[in-house]
């Protein structure tokens, strides 16, 4: 899968996607994450991206005219000069706290697609005529306002990376996990390592039966 991500802050970016699962499913070629710096899209001697809002009130909304251009940039882009392979046009998300949720339902239906771009917005947001025009969904990370779209985009790129064939390990599938359909959709039920007692508190004595069938049980009774 690639990831094209548009944003002002491409360094904010750095860790979550140079440790661990995300660094091995990128150099394991699985994932392909492309940080693009809307300031280059910039209008003017000091690169302006954003500009006070028609009717009034404080902040800052990000122009048309700088980020229709880049989305366009990136959509003329192809995978490598010399890649034959045919690419798909990058589904556009633009991450917003008056977007449809993030729930795992919209992960694993965002991790089918071959492309994604994400638009990161910062200030008050921005214009809506983008929206309108050049956006396909907006999602939101939750009911609360976070000071830009870098953090909601690292989330999601987290989380639809681990839906990716091959991206975890064997020991760490995302089948049977929360939310996930072979939980119906649930929570998952508690887990517990050594040692046995800790501080008083044991493990349940049936996770430590042998008994499959009751190991089971116990489990999908524990489902919230
Ligand atoms: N004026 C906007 C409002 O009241 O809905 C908030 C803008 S916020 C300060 C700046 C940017 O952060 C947004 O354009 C969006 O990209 C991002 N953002 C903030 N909270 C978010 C959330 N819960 N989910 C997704 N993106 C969010």
């Amino acid at each position: 899968m690639r990831i094209d991500v548009l944003t002002l802050f491409p360094g904010m970016f750095n860790g979550p996607l140079t440790e661990s699962i995300l660094a091995r499913a990128q150099d394991r070629k699985l994932l392909q994450v492309n940080l693009h710096d809307l300031r280059q899209f910039g209008t003017g001697k000091y690169r302006q991206v954003d500009d006070s809002p028609y009717g009034g009130g404080a902040g800052m909304v990000m122009r048309p005219d700088v980020i229709v251009p880049a989305i366009e940039k990136l959509a003329e882009e192809k995978r490598g000069k010399k890649s034959n392979k045919k690419e798909k046009r990058a589904w556009r998300i633009y991450l917003s706290p008056r977007g449809e949720k993030l729930t795992q339902e919209r992960v694993e239906k965002l991790a089918k697609k071959d492309r994604l771009l994400l638009l990161c917005g910062h200030y008050e947001g921005i214009d809506q005529r983008i929206c309108d025009g050049w956006i396909d969904e907006e999602i939101s990370i939750g009911d609360y306002v976070l000071t830009g779209g870098e953090l909601p985009a690292m989330v999601l790129i987290d989380a639809v990376a681990r839906q990716i064939p091959g991206v975890l390990g064997k020991d760490e599938s995302a089948a049977a996990e929360s939310f996930s359909k072979a939980l119906d959709r649930k929570k998952e039920y508690p887990h517990y390592t050594r040692p046995e007692v800790f501080r008083g508190k044991k493990v349940p004595p049936v996770l430590l039966s042998g008994n499959h069938r009751k190991i089971e049980e116990w489990r999908k009774d524990h489902l919230q």
